[in-house]
């Protein structure tokens, strides 16, 4: 059941709006591209990466929308303004840019209080093309209430809707501590989304057998990777990024990179380091002193995500591994590749994971991955091959692989190897958006050919063949 001043149900009570009829303007009568909307209401593409909420879903929606315009389609990335400094329009690419629409207070709104703000959105976006001349024949939705946002436009115009979960409520809420009163919300209105869009596109087999098994059976789903950008993450020299860091050569280096937030598990790589710290006091093989843990990124404690790093930053005192602990702060993917490369081993703790791009970028510079056996993770490392999965939460399976990895210097080269290739031969932003832009060329096909097929949609009015414009 939706709560709150939202519909109960989406798409059939309410009073259908006439769709505006598509490319109306004379701006736009012969376009020579065709216009898609990435709808992403939290994860601003345009944003710093690595702080406060901002992580995968930015970097997700930001890559596939520049490498889709690469690919021909004029890609319009739609998400909230969360700052007045903020700009409104950001143009990344000539046709590739970011649209902030006012929906709500001009400010950070964590995400469990942002869907008050929905409707607002849509009204915002609406608005948007009326201003432009356009009707987006195609949303590719991000996240769920987004996905509410996707459907609410299906509702009042021709649309075809793609949607992406990125994080999905009823697995998430197995692994969290605390289910927060949108919960109920989230979990309807994902089923919702299952149900109505043209098709899902799950990032990994294990979150298309969570959707199947868990959301609902009646959904169209796709299962599509995420990607990294493997010009930039890539093998380079060790030596060299250790140079450019000003880590010596002796060291051991442990990594973390992303968000601090509970669900990451940081709490758990912390109390493993200390765990293998003891150890290596009891053998020779690793000075203790030499353990290094860098943890990047989060912002300054008192951002958003403050909470989580003091918290965390109390438990490295309080188990004395300060003088092991490195806090670098947010980190830019022009200089990440350097840490990943310096890196002995890259840790993804996380208690739940739907994708993981750090695995990825991790592994493409050749930098095995220990991570916690769930969601994205069990897809992208191969456990013995790539790096190691153990279960999430326990401290001392993830002290041991950690410590397999430190002191077995052959089997780590190995796994580096075999880690990078395996990136770069799945796992290419080009190689994702070459994978929608088919799947978008095929739904925009079949809506021409059968209109009256449009899914959970009440609108009833259909593009002409002359709208669809190649896209490659
Ligand atoms: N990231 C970054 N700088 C930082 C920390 C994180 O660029 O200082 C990026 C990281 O490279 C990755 C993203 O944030 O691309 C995190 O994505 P992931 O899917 O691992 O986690 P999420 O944030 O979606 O939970």
């Amino acid at each position: 059941m939706l709560t709150g001043k939202f519909p109960t149900t989406i798409g059939s009570n309410s009073p259908v709006i006439q769709p505006q009829q598509p490319f109306a303007s004379a701006r736009t009568i012969v376009p020579t591209r065709q216009a898609i909307a990435l709808i992403s209401e939290h994860g601003d593409p345009a944003a710093e990466i690595g702080k406060d909420a901002a992580g995968g879903q930015n970097v997700y929606v930001r890559q596939v929308g520049e490498a889709l315009a690469k690919l021909g389609w004029q890609v319009d990335m739609f998400t909230r303004k969360s700052s007045p400094d903020d700009a409104t329009i950001v143009q990344h690419t000539p046709h590739c840019r970011t649209i902030r629409l006012i929906a709500g207070p001009q400010t950070y709104i964590p995400r469990d209080e942002l869907f008050q703000y929905m409707p607002e959105f849509v009204t915002a976006l609406q608005k948007f093309q009326q201003k432009e001349g356009t009707n987006y024949p195609l949303a590719h939705t991000n996240y769920w209430m987004s996905g509410w946002v996707g459907m609410e436009l299906q509702r009042r115009q021709n649309i075809q809707l793609i949607h992406t979960y990125h994080s999905l409520g009823a697995v998430k809420y197995k692994a969290v501590d605390e289910i927060p009163p949108i919960a109920q919300t989230r979990l309807a209105v994902e089923k919702q989304i299952l149900e109505q869009a043209h098709c899902v596109v799950a990032t990994s087999p294990q979150e298309m057998e969570d959707l199947e098994t868990l959301v609902s059976r009646l959904g169209k789903i796709d299962v599509i990777p995420c990607g990294t950008d493997v010009s930039n993450f890539r093998p380079i020299s060790k030596v060299e990024a250790r140079k450019q860091l000003g880590i010596s050569a002796k060291e051991k280096v442990v990594l973390y990179v992303g968000r601090f937030d509970k669900r990451k598990g940081i709490e758990t790589l912390i109390r493993a380091t200390s765990v293998l710290r003891s150890q290596l006091e009891q053998g020779e093989e690793i000075d203790p002193q030499h353990l290094k843990l860098l943890v990047v990124g989060g912002s300054d404690p008192h951002e958003a995500d403050g909470t989580e790093r003091c918290r965390i930053e109390e438990i490295v005192t309080e188990l004395d591994l300060t003088a092991n602990t490195d806090f670098v702060g947010m980190v830019g993917h022009d200089r990440l590749a350097l840490y990943y490369t310096a890196a002995d081993v890259c840790v993804i703790p996380s208690h739940y994971e739907p994708f993981g791009l750090v695995a990825i970028e991790a592994m493409a510079c050749g930098t095995p991955v220990v991570a916690s056996a769930v969601g994205g993770l069990k897809f992208t490392v191969i456990s013995e091959e790539t790096g190691l999965l153990v279960p999430p939460h326990d401290v001392s399976q993830f002290a041991h692989a950690i410590g397999r990895i430190l002191t077995d210097d052959i089997w780590a080269r190995k796994i580096r190897k075999q880690a990078s290739t395996r990136v770069q031969q799945n796992f290419s932003w080009t190689g994702v958006a070459i994978q929608l832009s088919d799947l978008y060329r095929r739904l925009l096909a079949q809506s021409l050919l059968s209109p009256g097929m449009a899914r959970g949609s009440s609108a009833t009015s259909t593009l002409s063949p002359k709208q669809i414009v190649k896209a490659s």
